[in-house]
């Protein structure tokens, strides 16, 4: 391939920046055109394109976001929308795209793979939650800021003897919230993966630790519980007699710089999806497995599912007492 496109697809995520540098810089050294893409698969029916050099992506390596912008395009989840993209990747002499996204974009990568187009996936969330990887890029950074806001959120729960209820992000996956809660010292962690029972999993569990003088308590909460969080503070006031609020950390979550672990598996993760291409194979995903940079079929990574893992669930309930 001597010319590919290159887009962010879905919820941003810190790091998204960092793969879309790697993917560039990669193309441009091994003698490749290289397009970004403007807001996701919207911009791949529209043909916005930018060409894109060395210095296209000078200092965004830390940065949070997307320069590319991103979308959640309805229309190329139609067959005229996705013959559209199509047209748009001939008339441009597009031989392969990265996508670097969630799961809902890597449904519209193996459906241009299908059609012709090779597209290669970056796993892309910070939900971590596609099945074929241990880790998705922006994953770390929402970790670390989520701690640092529930350790805030603690000075002032200490300070008054409060609970604090914290709902995190992860609309069908815990694993933003078991993670946080374990390094947040959470007495209870509530993910949509384990059945929970409010008296059972929180009102006793508090009240066992008030027993060993445990005034301030931390409960963490996954979005994807659906739990009305108004009702289950008031529900714990009552029961335990402790004060309680609830702070929904929202899109805090999503913004910031990078950490480490995200710009280096990102840089990884953009440069080996280019390679994928260069060879001309298509079609796969870039997953991280064990701290490995591998690669799967778009059809079976998309087929695969991942469970949470029932002993750090296990060891946080032992712990967090
Ligand atoms: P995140 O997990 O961060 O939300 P995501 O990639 O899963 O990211 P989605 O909104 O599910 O986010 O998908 C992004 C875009 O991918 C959609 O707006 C749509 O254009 C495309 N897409 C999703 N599902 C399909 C599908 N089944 N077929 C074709 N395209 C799809």
């Amino acid at each position: 391939m001597k010319t590919i496109a290159v887009l962010t697809s879905g919820g941003d995520a810190p790091g998204m920046n960092a793969a879309v540098r790697a993917v560039v810089r990669t193309a441009c050294e091994n003698g490749m055109k290289v397009y970004g893409v403007i807001r996701g698969y919207n911009g791949l029916i529209n043909g916005d394109f930018v060409e894109m050099d060395l210095r296209s992506v000078s200092d965004i390596i830390n940065r949070g976001g997307t320069i590319l912008y991103s979308a959640r395009s309805a229309e190329f989840a139609t067959e005229e929308g996705m013959q559209k993209a199509i047209d748009q990747c001939h008339k441009w002499g597009i031989e392969g795209v990265v996508v670097i996204g969630g799961d809902g974009s890597f449904r519209g990568a193996r459906d241009l793979s299908e059609r012709g187009i090779p597209c290669v996936g970056v796993p892309g969330t910070i939900d971590n939650d596609i099945a074929c990887c241990d880790y998705t890029i922006g994953y770390d950074t929402c970790l670390n800021t989520i701690m640092d806001m529930v350790d805030r959120i603690r000075d002032t729960s200490e300070s008054h003897d409060r609970c604090s209820i914290v709902e995190v992000m992860g609309r069908r996956a815990g694993y933003l919230a078991l993670n946080a809660g374990i390094a947040c010292g959470a007495t209870s962690i509530l993910i949509p993966e384990v059945p929970f029972d409010i008296e059972k999993h929180v009102i006793e569990r508090m009240k066992k630790t008030q027993k060993t003088d445990k005034k301030h308590f931390i409960i963490i909460v996954a979005e994807g519980c659906g739990i009305d969080l108004e009702k289950l503070t008031k529900e714990i006031q009552e029961k335990t007699g402790v004060e309680s609020r609830y702070t929904i950390l929202g899109h805090v979550q999503r913004g910031g710089y990078a950490t480490v672990k995200d710009r280096v598996m990102a840089t990884r993760m953009g440069n080996y999806a280019v390679k994928l291409l260069m060879n001309n194979i298509g079609n796969r995903v870039v997953a991280a497995q064990k701290e490995e940079v591998v690669d799967y079929d778009i059809f079976e990574a998309l087929n695969m599912t991942k469970s949470i893992d029932m002993d750090l669930y296990n060891v946080a309930h032992e712990v967090s007492i």
